[in-house]
């Protein structure tokens, strides 16, 4: 079906999403906007409101969304991809597919670090990273979105190396730790380095994930000062509850919860965060593919997992997987919003689910069942193949 878009043809388009149960925004401070349609045109998000308001003519693609919910294709603010959608950590392929059939539409690598052979000297990490950073921007697996290429940061690393990184393309680092580069001052330097070119960072929290990582703690995740505190909650080890409201209290950065961490921990922080009125900065991630495997329900499960244990109504804890990360990585997905891009997931809930309606269930801890995805107005898939049934799906109708 997706062949037949005009879009891909190069033509103008028009997705028009009708008969919406329920549209989640994925901002916090309005998780719930009243409408039941949606326009976009050429892959944006052209108008959102009652169908008698918005002008739905002349479509070129029509969806009937059969009184489903549907919020914005899911982030993983944390993956580690190596090249195209194979990963040798547990020799699988079409991982990034399956994931998108999870809901999600977009994933941020924390680093390319499976890579076989991965090079540890200045140039080959500058090289590896921009090659990383190409080669995903040309290569989409079914549409997703992979914001790949981020250097871990080596010893003997020169601002001159940051600086080439930022005007080649490269807008993330991976996790400060997971190189030779393990200690506060000189993390900070080359973290200020990157945000001065343009680069975002995130952290290795926590115990060592593998052998040959190492310890984080909260000195150097406090100095090293990263856009993101890369899963506070461990990966898997998670620092004592005491370093990790530390860390909460002494810096405004993101508070990354991951799939492949410690669940009590990522309660303690969201708790935390909650206390401190500060829920804008709780963003989410797998932390795959890693030790633990791959988890192409992990963003399903992390919002199910948070809402339930949490008690986070699940709108909310929508939010935390697509406004506040597309926020905070500045990326013009993630919200319900004229402008931004026309990448959705519809949900519902799943069959035989306890709950009454997809929020309930959700909030009783069962994860939501995926009717179909969308990148850039185009529709990539339709019932998961992963995601336990949901009880109604979305059509594509005749225009
Ligand atoms: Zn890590």
């Amino acid at each position: 079906m997706a062949a037949e878009d005009p879009q891909k043809s190069g033509g103008p388009s028009k997705l028009v999403i009708k008969n919406i149960g329920l549209l989640l925004s994925g901002d916090l401070s309005r998780p719930i906007l009243e409408a039941d349609t949606i326009v976009a045109t050429n892959g944006r998000i052209a108008a959102i409101g009652r169908a008698r308001d918005v002008d739905v003519g002349g479509a070129t693609t029509m969806i009937d969304a059969h009184g489903v919910a549907l919020a914005p294709g899911l982030i993983d603010s944390h993956v580690h991809p190596v090249a195209g959608d194979w990963t040798p950590r547990q020799s699988q392929i079409n991982w990034i597919d399956s994931y998108l059939h999870g809901g999600v539409t977009t994933m941020i690598s924390a680093g390319e670090v499976h890579m076989p052979g991965r090079p540890r000297d200045v140039v080959g990490v500058k090289a590896m990273a921009i090659f990383a950073q190409r080669a995903f921007a040309a290569f989409r697996p079914n549409g997703v979105k992979i914001h790949g290429g981020a250097p871990v940061i080596e010893t003997g690393m020169s601002e001159e190396d940051f600086r080439d990184l930022g005007e080649a393309g490269v807008k993330y680092l991976g996790e400060v730790g997971l190189g030779g580069v393990k200690d506060g001052p000189t993390a900070r330097k080359m973290v200020a380095w990157a945000r001065k070119y343009g680069i975002q960072s995130t952290i290795h929290t926590g115990g060592p994930s593998i052998p040959g990582s190492g310890l984080i703690d909260k000195d150097v995740v406090l100095e090293a000062d990263t856009d993101v505190v890369g899963h506070i909650n461990g990966g898997h080890t998670a620092l004592p509850d005491e370093q990790i409201r530390c860390i909460c209290e002494g810096c405004r950065r993101g508070l990354e919860l991951v799939h492949n961490g410690n669940e009590r921990a990522a309660l303690y922080t969201l708790r935390t965060a909650k206390e401190m009125g500060q829920l804008d900065r709780i963003i989410l991630g797998t932390d795959a593919p890693a030790g633990s495997g791959v988890q192409p329900l992990g963003i399903l499960r992390m919002i199910s997992m948070l809402s339930s244990l949490g008690e986070m109504p699940a709108e909310i804890a929508v939010c935390f997987a697509t406004g506040n990360t597309a926020r905070m990585r500045n990326l013009d997905c993630g919200l319900i919003e004229v402008g931004r891009a026309a990448d959705f997931v519809f949900l519902d809930k799943a069959q035989h689910s306890a709950g009454n309606t997809l929020l309930d269930s959700i909030r009783l801890g069962d994860l939501a069942g995926v009717g179909m995805t969308i990148i850039d107005g185009i529709v990539r898939t339709q019932r998961s193949r992963n995601t336990p049934p949901a009880t109604k799906i979305p059509e594509v109708v005749s225009v």
